[in-house]
């Protein structure tokens, strides 16, 4: 063997070490490390490697019964003669890129990853490795984000402004993930919020690690505009409070997301932008690169343009269910 853990593309996940361990596979797998518990992320596989909270977040979505090996960050685990840890993505809460290490030579998968981190999980981890896997969801240079901070204020003055009228701000955003951040924007500024029960379903799994939210209660039955709602975009039919509701979307997309009847966009992503996924590049100085979804010939060919030896993987994952145009 030479160079780092051997690796294989399909369509339904990525194989390493020799088939000894699959990464987000989509199909059942004997066993699968899930870097997060988004929905495309995640199979029933005889044993799941992950953290302990996306093992949790799993348990509570499509993951019941299964058998896991919950490690935190930075802790190792031998898979056959590779070494297998798990660092913070940036993502979302208890969210892990893979650090493989092999007698030869070190591979990181980024999985999703926002090299920043937000309110409710910390900064990824990116460190040096031979083989970089990385996805480019927004790996086109018109994807370039705000500060996170300008548009969270952005978000706390459209609610404060909405409810002084009268009106409930709502807020669309994914219910794993986006939602939760929304939700601490607000609550720390002392802004009430009324969630969907899709997103206070998660929001239990939050408060098992520590993560509070305050101020906000699961929206039920009717009500009057008293507090800011979060809800996941499809959801927004089922909203019944009374009164004027002013609809915001929550999306890194920006404006081609707006439908009609929403008024506002506010660019906030749990990705890097095209920036930082160069600077996530940069940062791990791979000799190799495997661009794996979203933009990824585009940005492959970015990356080869500025000196590193990059290629698109063709055939594996369509967008993140998260993050795709419309259905943030
Ligand atoms: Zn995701």
């Amino acid at each position: 063997m030479t160079g780092p853990p051997s690796v294989r593309f399909e369509a339904t996940g990525i194989e390493v070490a020799n088939g000894l361990l699959w990464l987000d596979a989509r199909k059942r797998r004997p066993l699968g490390l899930v870097t997060h518990a988004h929905l495309d992320h995640v199979a029933r596989h005889e044993t799941v490697l992950s953290t302990p909270e996306t093992a949790a977040l799993m348990r509570r979505r499509r993951g019941a019964g299964l058998r896991y090996i919950e490690r935190r960050y930075g802790e190792r685990t031998l898979v056959g003669d590779v070494a297998v840890t798990l660092l913070s993505a940036g993502h979302i809460l208890g969210s892990a890129m893979a650090l493989l290490e092999g007698p030869h030579g070190r591979l990181l998968y980024t999985g999703d990853v926002r090299p920043e981190g937000g309110l409710t999980c910390p900064p990824a981890e990116p460190r040096n490795a031979d083989v970089l896997i990385m996805e480019a969801t927004f790996g086109r240079p018109e994807h370039r984000f705000p500060p996170a901070e300008e548009v969270r204020r952005q978000m706390v003055r459209f609610a404060r402004e909405t409810l002084a009228e009268g009106a409930t701000p709502v807020f669309l955003a994914y219910a794993l993930g986006k939602a939760q951040e929304v939700m601490t924007a607000l609550g720390r500024e002392g802004i009430p919020v009324a969630a969907h029960p899709s997103v206070w379903a998660m929001c239990d799994v939050y408060r098992g690690f520590g993560l509070v939210f305050p101020g906000s209660r699961r929206l039920a039955g009717r009500g009057r505009p008293d507090a800011a709602v979060v809800v996941p975009p499809q959801s927004r039919r089922e909203i019944r409070v009374s009164g004027v509701l002013r609809v915001a979307a929550v999306t890194g997309w920006g404006d081609r997301a707006k439908a009609p009847d929403v008024e506002r966009v506010f660019r906030l992503s749990d990705h890097a932008d095209y920036d930082g996924l160069l600077g996530l590049a940069k940062a791990v100085n791979p000799s190799r690169i495997h661009v794996v979804h979203g933009y990824a010939p585009e940005f492959a060919a970015d990356l080869r343009a500025r000196g590193f030896k990059a290629e698109a993987v063709e055939g594996h994952r369509g967008p993140d269910v998260d993050e795709r145009p419309g259905q943030f």
